[in-house]
């Protein structure tokens, strides 16, 4: 399928879905921002699995992951009023930290709702990057409640981790990126929460490389997106207890999945214990820190379920934001 076909495929599906063409854009936005993160090989991968593995290292991406892509697109958009007023987001993770990072580089205010309990490191890191901590009890309040109360009381505009059209655009620059520099791939694996980074990744493989096969990779313990994608309709499942910890989610987008079920060929799953032994391979083998989250593209590559053998590969690798003494009890455990 061309770009057109896609575009006009996908606009039938639901309007408003985001294309490959709102990607490119995307690009141009954070050109000379966003760092276009290097594309790292390894022998021993690719000895490993029979194929020639490229990995797209967003663990080197500013903020540590690739959610600073979609962040930074997505208050880009903003009118300027919007912009004046401010923008809210409420996660604990990495998308808290990018829309942080990204708001200080634009002039824009940032709130971030966080819960009480959420590691010191990461509330430090938000209010580092100029964002204003609103600390919740998790198991007494409602963080959506709060985020609504907040923005309309002070006009935010709220920006979600994943089922947002420019952040699903902004996201897909990584894979878009990682074709304009190796080319046309057999296969493109991709860890999957939300689904925002594997909806992005799908509309770049789609136009760049149209007969790459597109697999989606999340914690076999939170496997909603794989029950979701294969029947058809979003599956909700409660909150999953996975390493994984960026791919907790209890269910796919509303905006990101149509695209799954349009462009990604399969939803794969992999263990904990695959993702420990994939982090220790980032450090033996190829020096680098990937989080656990980071891991899932690579842990199905390297351990099946579909055969990398005489093909070309490419990997998100999707961040590296782990805590030195966590990652030290993961390799000692
Ligand atoms: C958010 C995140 C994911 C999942 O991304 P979605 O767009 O929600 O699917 C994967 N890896 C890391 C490091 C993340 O921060």
């Amino acid at each position: 399928m061309n770009a057109q076909a896609q575009q006009d495929a996908l606009r039938s599906i639901l309007p408003g879905l985001p294309t490959y063409e709102d990607v490119a854009a995307a690009a141009q936005r954070i050109e000379g921002i966003a760092h276009r993160t290097p594309v790292l090989t390894s022998r021993t991968a690719d000895e490993r699995t029979g194929g020639r593995l490229f990995f797209k290292a967003e663990n080197f991406q500013r903020a540590g992951a690739f959610k600073f892509r979609g962040a930074y697109n997505a208050i880009a958009r903003l009118s300027p009023g919007a912009k004046k007023r401010g923008v809210v987001a409420f996660s604990s993770g990495n998308h808290a930290q990018a829309i942080a990072y990204a708001g200080q580089l634009q002039g824009v205010p940032t709130v971030i709702i966080m819960p009480q309990d959420a590691p010191a490191m990461k509330v430090a890191a938000t209010k580092g990057y100029g964002g204003e901590v609103v600390l919740y009890d998790r198991y007494t309040e409602d963080r959506e409640a709060i985020g609504r109360k907040l923005s309309e009381e002070r006009g935010l505009t709220l920006i979600p981790p994943y089922d947002h059209e420019d952040v699903i655009a902004g996201q897909g620059t990584a894979a878009k990126e990682l074709f304009e520099e190796v080319g046309p791939l057999d296969m493109l694996f991709v860890c999957t929460g939300g689904g925002g980074l594997l909806a992005g990744s799908a509309l770049a493989a789609r136009a760049l490389s149209p007969e790459c096969r597109i697999y989606g990779v999340e914690p076999e313990a939170g496997n909603d997106a794989q029950q979701s994608f294969r029947s058809g309709s979003i599956v909700k499942i409660p909150v999953p207890s996975t390493i994984a910890d960026g791919a907790q989610t209890t269910y796919v987008g509303s905006k990101t999945f149509p695209i799954m079920r349009a462009l990604v060929d399969d939803i794969l799953t992999v263990s904990d214990a695959q993702l420990i032994d994939t982090m220790r391979f980032f450090i033996e083998r190829m020096k680098i820190v990937v989080e656990p989250t980071g891991c899932l593209s690579a842990a199905a590559a390297l351990n099946g379920p579909v055969s990398c053998k005489n093909k070309r590969v490419g990997i998100i690798i999707s961040g590296g934001n782990v805590d030195p003494q966590a990652l030290a009890g993961f390799l000692a455990g």
